[in-house]
């Protein structure tokens, strides 16, 4: 009988984070200042602390990953991966899936890799006090964790409706110490000003991340953090990969496919791209983003430079985008509500080197529950998408007979989410496909950079 969790030691856990940046065919499009001129590293130096901007510009290969944050790795890696063998059978599937489990850290998702690394990074320059935000609640209890193992008081703007709906993510970053608030608020410029036009305003991540951008920048021992996008988040993220690479060594095995859920980029980044070095060297590999049909930034935006926030207080970044200003429907995958997407990760698309898809919401959800029916785990709805293409591919080998190797990441458990699965079992879930109108709306309000 095979393996049916292949598990690795601590020793194990990579000594080092991959930066894809040197492997990939062009440099990464440099962020711009309000002026359309790109900006130096100094322009960062507000709001995060200088080995984190180093490592968001940098092109080497490798970088070491600090002894004290290994340690704290240890306490749930390397993840386990597992062979699927109940849902292939439930599946009826000639295919051989894989998931790499990243729900087993403290706050159940893939992010306290980054979460960790970034309060080290803080803590080590001096920093008191982080700021940051978060929709779905996953990103905040990730950094609450953190922060407080190293000591570091964090604040988090929370988009107002998640606030009101998920009430055990805020009891749970209060936990580990965090102070949690119902974004807009009337602390910031930001804020006032979205409360001004609306006082009830249900908030957005733009919205929360200018709160929190603007008070990181007014403060000299308060930096800001974030969840996803920026280069150095999923750099963060590759130790996922590696393992992930490692454990299908010791089986014998390689994907033909890997999959991730794709909200700002990170877990894929994470588990993908450590597969791409072996891509750019020649190896056959499909990487594949899946993000809902509600937010399809990848799949439906536009790739532009575009702001990261509502108010317009970071630079332009180049990406996928489905304007700064968007504003998603309730769709229930809270972490994948970002208007745009990864640099690295829209680059990769634009020139063909990855793939992308969009996935409905209500077959999404029914992939979460077969999954959970075979597996047993129950999976945030984020990693719905991914288990939602997974099983479409696994099913399209049912057809042709073909024994594919698939690879998915389950970027979380769905154990706070539990609200999201009565819905759709109450038949309240809607399938929504973003208007083109809408999105051609939101496209009007993208800056104009000549040249770009
Ligand atoms: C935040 C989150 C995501 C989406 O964010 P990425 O940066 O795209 O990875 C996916 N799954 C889970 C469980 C999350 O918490």
């Amino acid at each position: 009988m095979s393996q049916l969790k292949i598990l690795l030691d601590e020793s194990d856990i990579p000594t080092q984070w991959y930066n894809i940046v040197a492997d990939m065919p062009n440099p990464p499009a440099p962020p711009l200042g309000p002026d359309g001129k790109p900006i130096g590293p100094e322009a960062l130096t507000a709001i995060f602390p200088m080995p984190i901007i180093e490592q968001e510009v940098s092109a080497e290969r490798w970088i070491d990953i600090p002894e004290a944050v290994r340690d704290i790795y240890r306490m749930w890696r390397p993840s386990p991966l597992f062979r699927a063998r109940a849902l292939e059978r439930a599946l009826g599937t000639p295919a051989k899936i894989y998931y790499k489990y990243e729900g087993v850290s403290p706050a159940g998702s893939h992010k306290p890799n980054t979460a960790v690394a970034q309060a080290y990074y803080n803590q080590q320059v001096g920093i008191k006090r982080l700021t940051t935000e978060t929709g779905a609640g996953q990103w905040g209890s990730a950094l609450a964790l953190a922060g407080q193992m190293f000591g570091i008081e964090v604040r988090v703007y929370m988009v107002k409706v998640s606030y009101e709906q998920k009430p055990f993510r805020r009891s749970m970053m209060q936990t580990w110490g965090a102070e949690v608030l119902a974004s807009p608020t009337n602390l910031t410029n930001a804020g006032r000003k979205i409360l001004a036009e609306d006082a009830a305003s249900a908030g957005s991540l733009g919205i929360a991340i200018s709160e929190a951008v603007e008070e990181a920048a007014s403060r000299d021992d308060t930096n800001y953090s974030l969840g996803s996008v920026l280069n150095h988040v999923l750099l963060h993220q590759t130790v996922i990969g590696q393992e992930a690479k490692k454990q299908l060594e010791k089986v014998g095995d390689y994907p033909d496919m890997v999959f991730a859920p794709c909200g700002g980029g990170s877990n894929f980044g994470g588990i993908a791209f450590p597969f791409f070095a072996d891509k750019a060297a020649g190896k056959q590999v499909r990487l594949v983003a899946v993000e809902p049909s509600s937010c399809p930034t990848l799949t439906r935006g536009q790739y532009a430079y575009d702001f990261g926030d509502t108010a317009g207080l970071t630079p332009l970044m180049k990406m996928y985008t489905l304007g700064h200003d968007f504003i998603p429907p309730g769709i229930h995958a809270g972490g994948l509500r970002y208007h745009g997407d990864s640099v690295l990760v829209s680059q990769l698309y634009n020139e063909g080197l990855i793939e992308a898809v969009a996935v409905p919401q209500i077959v999404t959800f029914e992939a979460g529950v077969i999954f959970a029916r075979s597996e047993g785990i129950i999976p945030a709805p984020e990693s719905n998408h991914a288990i939602r293409a997974c099983i479409d591919e696994a099913l399209r080998c049912k057809q042709s007979g073909e024994a594919k190797t698939l690879l998915f990441n389950l970027s979380g458990h769905g154990h706070f989410d539990m609200a999201s699965y009565d819905r759709y079992f109450s038949g309240e879930l809607e399938d929504y496909d973003y208007p083109e109108e809408a999105i051609a709306r939101s496209m009007q309000n993208i800056p104009k950079i000549a040249g770009a």
